[in-house]
C-alpha cells in the first residue's frame, strides 16, 4: 500500500496546493482498489475507472491508481459529482464510490479545534475511516466493459462527413457507419463564420467542376 502522505504530496505538486477534493480522490482510489482486491498503482489495464467529474478530485484519483485517459483506463462521465465507479476489467465486477452524504459534518469531529470548514475537511478526510468517508455500492454497468473499453486500433470513416472514427465509436444506421456528430449527438455546431467558409469552398468546388 502506498503511503497516503506521499500520494497527497504528489497530487498537490500538480496544483501547488492540497485541497479536500484531492484528498477524496486519493482516498477513494485506495478504498476502491482495495475493495476490488487490486494492488496500486496499476501498470496494466485491469482497473478501469469512470469518474463523474473532472478537476482536483481526478488528480488525486490518477496519482494514486496510475489510471489515465491516455492509457484508456480513465473515463469521465461528467455528472458534476465527486464519485467514481471502479471496474475490474478481468471479472467485470464494478463498484461505485461516493462520499457519504454527511461527510462534511463528520470531518469536523476528526479535526478538533479547527472551526474553518475547509481546513477541517482537509484534515478530517485524511484520517477518517474509509467506511465513514465513502459509500461503496456494487453496480451493474449499462454498457458492457468490452464496449466501454472497445478495441483500440479499429478505424472506419463516417459515411456523412468522411472523418475517421477510431476505437469502435461509430454508430451503425441503415447499414452505414456514422460519427456521433453527424447523427446529432454533438457538443458543437458550426459557427456562422464557418458556414460562410463551407459555402465558399462549395462554390470553389462547384465552379471547378463546371470548368
Ligand atoms: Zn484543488
Ligand atoms: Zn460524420
Amino acid at each position: 500500500m502506498q503511503a497516503l502522505a506521499e500520494l497527497l504530496n504528489r497530487s498537490a505538486s500538480r496544483h501547488s496546493h492540497l485541497c479536500p477534493r484531492q484528498v477524496l480522490g486519493v482516498r477513494m482510489a485506495l478504498t476502491g482498489a482495495q475493495a476490488l482486491g487490486l494492488d496500486l498503482p496499476r501498470k496494466d489495464k485491469n482497473l478501469l475507472i469512470i469518474a463523474e467529474t473532472d478537476g482536483c478530485f481526478l488528480d488525486g484519483l490518477e496519482i494514486a491508481t496510475g489510471v489515465s485517459p491516455g492509457r484508456r483506463t480513465l473515463r469521465i462521465e461528467d455528472y458534476g459529482k465527486i464519485a467514481a465507479t471502479f471496474i475490474d476489467v478481468r471479472t467485470g465486477e464494478a463498484i461505485r464510490l461516493a462520499p457519504r452524504l454527511d461527510v462534511r459534518s463528520r470531518a469536523l469531529s476528526y479535526a478538533p479545534g479547527e472551526s474553518r470548514h475547509y481546513f477541517a475537511q482537509l484534515t478530517g478526510y485524511q484520517v477518517m475511516p474509509a467506511d465513514e468517508l465513502f459509500s461503496v455500492t456494487p453496480v451493474v454497468l449499462t454498457t458492457s466493459v468490452e464496449d466501454l473499453v472497445s478495441r483500440a486500433g479499429m478505424r472506419t470513416n463516417c459515411a456523412a462527413c468522411g472523418e475517421e472514427i477510431i476505437n469502435e465509436r461509430e454508430i451503425i444506421a441503415g447499414g452505414e457507419a456514422y460519427c456521433r456528430s453527424c447523427l446529432g449527438q454533438t457538443y458543437y455546431r458550426v459557427s456562422a463564420q464557418g458556414m460562410q467558409i463551407f459555402a465558399g469552398v462549395d462554390r470553389v468546388l462547384i465552379s471547378a467542376a463546371d470548368r
